[in-house]
């Protein structure tokens, strides 16, 4: 189900390349086109490489498109120049990073990383009222206020996520990339992020761009689900149907990767093994990115790249055995 019909984000044929010297370009997005809706949690799913974090991070214009719109409650934020504009748009997204740890200066209190986007987007507001606002955002993630004058090294790494979330959710935004939030955590602690997470975006209102590595990360969050490889969307689809019945072979391998909690199953279940290494995006396959590592490839793989098509009701594909 897509949560809300209004749409929050339109990504148009969105491009980031990167020159890499002796005049070879990295494609690290290459023509990426979805939709993100407004409440909603999009999952972006891919192996490390894929051009999961730069499509993130060229939303939210910590890059510049190479070219292609992201446009933004109706408008192209690649448009807007001038710094009144340029520091509302921050206002409404903002991002949580993987590390929390490497994310958070080590040498200010949790107080001063805090309250820093506080100052900066509301100047009227006095020491004390700011004050008053850190210590209801750390209730709200789960800490309180004697968390305030400590510094990051004092804190667990789940802490530390939640400090990241806090400064996040500081400037009261609508839309955040959470990009891999839980990879570097224990198991025991990505539950509760995660259960954070949604508990936040119920009350608040939240939109979120959850990028993760693979499906298992996604699936209890994700309303619906983008699976990337080597710079393109392959296939995106409400969870549930992603899951029952995904159409991609590059999903149903990163599908058939993921533990089933019960050891018969577990020791029946058929994995389909990728071979190879994932091609250089400064060098991809002509045709089909994945064909070189497709266990049903067909000769017009090579030849032709397949069209983005939504071959059941918000269930779309890029692969020619669809066409
Ligand atoms: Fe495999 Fe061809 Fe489909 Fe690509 S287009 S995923 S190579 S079948």
């Amino acid at each position: 189900m897509i949560k809300g019909k209004e749409k929050l984000i339109e990504i148009k044929n969105l491009k980031k390349y990167f020159r890499v010297g002796k005049g070879k370009v990295l494609k690290a997005v290459d023509d990426v086109s979805f939709d993100i809706y407004r409440g909603e949690t999009l999952g972006l799913v891919g192996e490390s490489g894929c051009g999961k974090s730069t499509t993130g991070r060229t939303i939210i214009k910590l890059h510049n498109a190479t070219s292609g719109k992201v446009i933004y409650d109706g408008e192209d934020i690649q448009l807007v120049k001038t710094a009144v504009r340029l520091k509302e748009n921050k206002k409404k997204m903002q991002m949580i990073f993987q590390d929390p740890y490497s994310s958070l200066n080590p040498r200010m209190t949790v107080l001063e990383i805090i309250s820093e986007g506080i100052y900066n987007h509301e100047a009227n507001l006095t020491n004390r009222e700011i004050k008053d606002k850190v210590y209801d955002l750390l209730e709200s993630v789960g800490l309180n206020r004697t968390h305030a004058n400590r510094y990051p090294h004092e804190f667990s790494g789940g802490q530390r996520q939640r400090i990241g979330i806090a400064r996040a959710l500081a400037v009261e935004p609508e839309f955040i990339i959470a990009d891999e939030p839980i990879a570097a955590l224990d198991v025991s602690i990505q539950a509760q992020i995660v259960n954070l997470m949604q508990e936040l975006q119920q009350k608040k209102g939240l939109t979120y761009l959850f990028i993760a590595h693979d499906l298992a990360m996604v699936k209890h969050i994700s309303d619906r689900i983008a699976v990337m490889y080597l710079g393109t969307v392959m296939e995106l689809a409400d969870s549930e149907n992603l899951y029952e019945n995904p159409l991609h072979p590059y999903t149903e391998a990163l599908l058939s990767a993921i533990p089933i909690p019960d050891p018969k199953m577990e020791r029946t279940r058929e994995r389909i093994i990728l071979k190879g290494d994932v091609p250089s995006p400064m060098n991809p396959p002509s045709g089909c990115r994945f064909r070189t590592r497709c266990p049903k490839v067909m000769q017009i793989c090579s030849e032709s790249v397949p069209k983005w098509q939504e071959v059941s009701l918000k269930h779309f594909v890029a692969c020619h055995l669809y066409e």
